[in-house]
């Protein structure tokens, strides 16, 4: 079972929260600083989802996310935008440039793992 998340974040403080709390729940955690190699790193090893920083040095979030769409081998790949931007508009922009879901900064360590879980692809033979 493929258990590996892909955490595209620039801001070193919050990838560390957010690989903290992912790995104390049991998921791998790759990381990218900016979405150029997020891309590369999504290609390669195909996580199980992508969490995507919106304020991105050079290519933003939503920039990311339509370049990660146009590959087909990740369809299958949902897009988790973790933004500061709590801007109306915002959460239908990103959910336009192809993201699954959203979650909003400050990450909330106590519902941040349970929040990403919902928007990860649900196992054949699981219920609901
Ligand atoms: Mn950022």
């Amino acid at each position: 079972m493929n258990r590996t998340l892909l955490i595209i974040e620039d801001n070193e403080q919050n990838c560390y929260l957010m690989r903290f709390l992912l790995e104390k729940s049991g998921f791998a955690v790759i990381s990218a600083e900016d979405g150029r190699k997020g891309i590369v790193m999504a290609l390669e090893y195909r996580p199980l989802a992508i969490l995507l920083d919106i304020q991105l040095p050079e290519l933003d979030g939503y920039a990311v996310a339509a370049e990660l769409k146009r590959h087909r081998e990740l369809d299958c790949v949902p897009i988790i935008a973790v933004t500061s931007y709590a801007m109306v508009g915002d959460r239908e922009n990103i959910l336009a440039a192809g993201a699954s879901g959203y979650i909003e900064k400050p990450i909330n360590p106590d519902t941040f793992v349970d929040e990403i879980i919902r928007y990860l692809p649900q196992r054949r033979g699981e219920g609901k």
